[in-house]
């Protein structure tokens, strides 16, 4: 369960960071480390932060954007101090984010995603993402070193996994209640988007309402069996619109 559990870095410009933060996670048992584009990886100061957890910097996987970390995850929770305008469904506790987090990954890779030292995600970057978490904190002084933020956040995966019923006792869940992964919820986007351009619902590519709908089905929280439904439906509607085009 704790192997399905990633943690993203995003543009880490700090390699003592990535270290810490991979020490952070092997002692909270967590091992899947993805960096997105960091300033210097491998580096030095990354292996001596690390200490007894260089095994994860020796298996880390480095990508290019955010997408490509999460695309196979169903749940993405990105880890930011301040709120944003996107009304993406946000944990205001960790533990309760945490428990989420390992339910799903009895089934199916998560992730936990980072900002960078000096600006945090961006707001493309939190869109990528289905949900958020804040951990609470001083108003007057709320921001955590990123690798510390780590430590917070792995250590309450680790509580929700002990607390989590294991073996026997735990009813798996059916798979047509599993969560689409992100590949799967960009699809169907995609898929609207081109369905509301061609009714004439939108007249050009409109950048907010897409991100409206969005946040939408990420509260909503549809299951694979729902989003396919969904699918069938703007299937079925854009052959009709096609067939109207042409007649
Ligand atoms: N200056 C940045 C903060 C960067 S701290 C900003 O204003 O956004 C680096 C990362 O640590 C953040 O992107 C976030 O992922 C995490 N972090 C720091 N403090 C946090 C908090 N209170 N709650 C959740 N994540 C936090």
């Amino acid at each position: 369960m704790l192997s399905n559990i990633r943690v993203v870095l995003v543009q880490t410009f700090h390699p003592g960071n990535i270290g810490s933060a991979a020490r952070a996670m092997k002692t909270m048992g967590l091992r899947d480390l993805v960096l997105v584009s960091p300033k210097d990886f491998p580096h030095a100061e990354a292996t001596r932060l690390a200490a007894g957890a260089t095994d994860l910097l020796d298996n880390v996987r480095v990508v290019d954007t955010l997408e490509q970390a999460i695309q196979d995850c169903v749940r993405v929770v990105g880890a930011s101090a301040r709120l944003r305008s996107l009304p993406l469904p946000h944990y205001d506790e960790p533990d309760d984010m945490a428990a989420d987090l390992v339910e799903d990954a009895q089934t199916d890779p998560v992730a936990l995603v980072f900002g960078r030292e000096r600006y945090g995600l961006t707001n493309e970057e939190i869109q990528c993402c289905s949900h958020q978490v804040s951990i609470p904190t001083n108003p007057d002084y709320g921001i955590l070193n990123l690798a510390q933020a780590v430590q917070v956040l792995a250590y309450e995966v680790r509580r929700a996994w002990r607390r989590h019923p294991q073996g026997d006792a735990r009813v798996p869940r059916p798979t047509d209640d599993r969560m689409p992964s992100r590949a799967q919820m960009t699809h169907f986007h995609e898929h609207l988007s081109r369905v509301m351009c061609q009714s004439g619902f939108l007249t050009q590519p409109h950048a907010r309402t897409e991100a409206h709908l969005q946040a939408l089905f990420a509260r909503a929280e549809p299951s694979r069996k729902e989003l396919s439904l969904l699918r069938g439906l703007l299937a079925s509607l854009e052959t009709h619109l096609e067939d109207g085009q042409q007649g």
